[in-house]
């Protein structure tokens, strides 16, 4: 296949990509299971699942069937004032599939609008209640999002959003009450300023994006005490975590702790729609009830529950239900323990570390990203190491030999083979 006549960097804006420097992309024509056809006849076996979305791997026969059973009847309607059922199945298979009475869903199309809701509901809370509070509780290494009031949430010095200090209306960005001394700090932030605080919103066992660190259960009921203790809402972004990729359906349930509200994304739809949404407990929906019209939750986009991605995330709960993918987690996890510990004597890795289907090999030092990524290409897989981590998040459907072909192609790499 020819790419000749598309493949130029002439007009696109790639993301997260300094254009100057920056090299082709690699063409992809298809993809099927753990598997990416490349337009010169290559294959590659993808490590990260296209940022953590294709959890059954790429074209699985059944949710492709109910996205074309929906496509022939309708791909879209506007939500407002209109139902289709899709949407409504949905809400109510989450609703069921969380943990407590997470009950109220409010579908958008991408993960940081899903966050932009969940602050947008905690304000509006207290708003309902004739409080003004404007600030928010983040944590260090935490990404949210790139709209402008996630960027205001992810971690201010580290995170690729640092530029726009001082644009950003300033929070609270502190560190995960993960020892007695940072317990006391977040402890004492709170007490201080919880009159103004609307929410603290955290990433539940793994913050990915800014870095795949790993914090127990334990951290998590100790933030949730916190938060119940000085009367604040506790927002978890699910949107990496949720559907598995820790282990179990939701990170939140290994700690037993039900958030007031939750934001899904990525793995919703298995990889295939753009869809997320933002769930609230009865508690959060039932002060918007009111005889004042201005108390309503005034949001509302233009492809809200998507019907096209609605049916792809029913499809992709069924399979959740039909195949094994909480067990092939745990497979997961063993022979990435196993195998990625091989890479502990390599130059510059400073630790590995796996939780769930996520294996991380922590360097000393930032990585060339791009020359990595190259070599891993070279060697037939899709591995795209970012800061100082080289990680691998494979679709839960990935075979043994290959998830060793993955694990080997790291190590080799690290050791110069
Ligand atoms: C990816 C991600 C987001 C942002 O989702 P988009 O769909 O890229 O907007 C927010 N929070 C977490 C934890 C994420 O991993």
């Amino acid at each position: 296949m020819t790419t000749s006549d598309w493949l130029n960097l002439n007009h696109i804006w790639l993301p997260y990509t300094q254009m100057k420097t920056a090299q082709l992309p690699v063409p992809v024509v298809s993809a099927r299971g753990v598997h990416l056809h490349l337009a010169d006849g290559r294959e590659l076996i993808d490590g990260i699942a296209s940022w953590w979305t294709a959890c059954h791997g790429y074209n699985h026969p059944y949710v492709q069937t109910k996205i074309a059973e929906q496509l022939k009847k309708m791909p879209h309607v506007m939500f407002g004032g209109l139902a289709h059922e899709p949407a409504y199945r949905l809400a109510q298979r989450l609703a069921a599939a969380l943990p407590g009475d997470l009950n109220r869903v409010f579908f958008t199309e991408s993960g940081s609008v899903a966050v932009e809701v969940a602050l947008k509901m905690a304000v509006q809370f207290w708003l309902n209640q004739g409080q003004r509070r404007t600030k928010f509780v983040s944590f260090r290494h935490a990404y949210h999002g790139d709209t402008f009031a996630t960027m205001a949430i992810c971690d201010p010095e580290e995170g690729m959003h640092k530029l726009f200090h001082g644009v950003l209306p300033d929070q609270f960005v502190t560190a995960l009450p993960d020892s007695k001394e940072n317990h006391n700090a977040l402890d004492h932030l709170l007490a201080q300023n919880r009159k103004e605080i609307a929410a603290v919103i955290a990433e539940p066992l793994i913050q990915a994006a800014g870095g795949m660190k790993f914090h127990d259960p334990e951290v998590l009921i100790d933030l949730k005490a916190l938060c119940d203790r000085h009367g604040l809402l506790l927002i978890l972004d699910e949107i990496f975590t949720g559907f598995g990729r820790t282990g179990t359906m939701f990170a939140c349930e290994q700690a037993g702790v039900v958030p007031d509200i939750l934001c899904l994304s990525k793995a919703l739809t298995g990889g295939t729609m753009p869809l997320a949404a933002t769930v609230a407990t009865n508690r959060i929906y039932e002060k918007f009830l009111s005889d004042d019209p201005e108390a309503a939750l005034m949001h509302g986009p233009t492809y809200m529950a998507y019907p096209l991605g609605c049916a792809a995330a029913n499809a992709s709960l069924d399979l959740f239900e039909s195949e094994p993918r909480l067990r092939q987690v745990a497979a997961i996890a063993t022979q990435l323990t196993d195998e990625l510990a091989l890479c502990r004597q390599a130059p510059g890795v400073r630790d590995v570390r796996v939780k769930g289907a996520v294996g991380v090999v922590q360097m000393d030092q930032p990585v060339d990203a791009v020359k990595l990524r190259a070599r891993f290409v070279e060697k037939g897989f899709w591995i795209k190491p970012f800061a100082d981590v080289i990680y691998i998040t494979p679709p839960f459907v990935i075979e043994e030999r290959e998830l060793s072909g993955l694990t080997r192609a790291i190590e080799e790499v690290l050791n110069g083979r």
